[in-house]
């Protein structure tokens, strides 16, 4: 049971996905010098969170942190990926300007990931940017990368 106070934080960091499935739980995380929610204490050791990517068969273990003081846990994910979502970004971001330059997919990726990355990008730059960016859904996913947005996920 997750208490109340409980808040999950996520930090991006620079991490080569092959060197975390090669050390597993060996592979030399950063630590935060402290919570950073309450900048008031030290963090600890919180296990690790399994998580899927392309290109790797199994899961990859990511650090998680937790702050004794007020009970925050903070995940450290590779920061060439968005949270939940297994291609990297840079994969993403040409999957979908080959699809608006040339009218076709690139060869590789399911098409339902890629058609679902489309309509995600085109909702979000629609809905918060205007209809004026219709045609520019690339300078649309760059705008959002820009201020940390993920640009093809559901939400804000
Ligand atoms: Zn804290």
């Amino acid at each position: 049971m997750r208490t109340p106070k409980e808040v999950e934080m996520i930090s991006f960091v620079p991490a080569k996905l092959k060197d975390i499935f090669e050390k597993g739980r060996d592979y030399p995380w950063p630590k935060p010098e402290a919570c950073p929610r309450c900048k008031d204490s030290k963090i600890w050791g919180h296990g690790f969170v399994d998580s899927y990517f392309d290109g790797f068969t199994g899961g990859l273990l990511l650090r998680r942190y937790r702050c004794p003081l007020c009970g925050c846990i903070l995940k450290l994910r590779p920061c060439d990926y968005f949270s939940r979502f297994q291609a990297s970004i840079d994969t993403i971001r040409f999957s979908l300007s080959h699809r608006l330059r040339y009218g076709r997919w690139p060869p590789g990726l399911s098409r339902s990931r890629q058609g679902h990355w489309l309509r995600a990008l085109r909702r979000k730059v629609e809905g918060y940017l205007g209809r004026g960016w219709k045609a520019c859904l690339i300078e649309g996913f760059d705008y959002f990368l820009a201020r940390g947005i993920n640009p093809v996920s559901r939400s804000m």
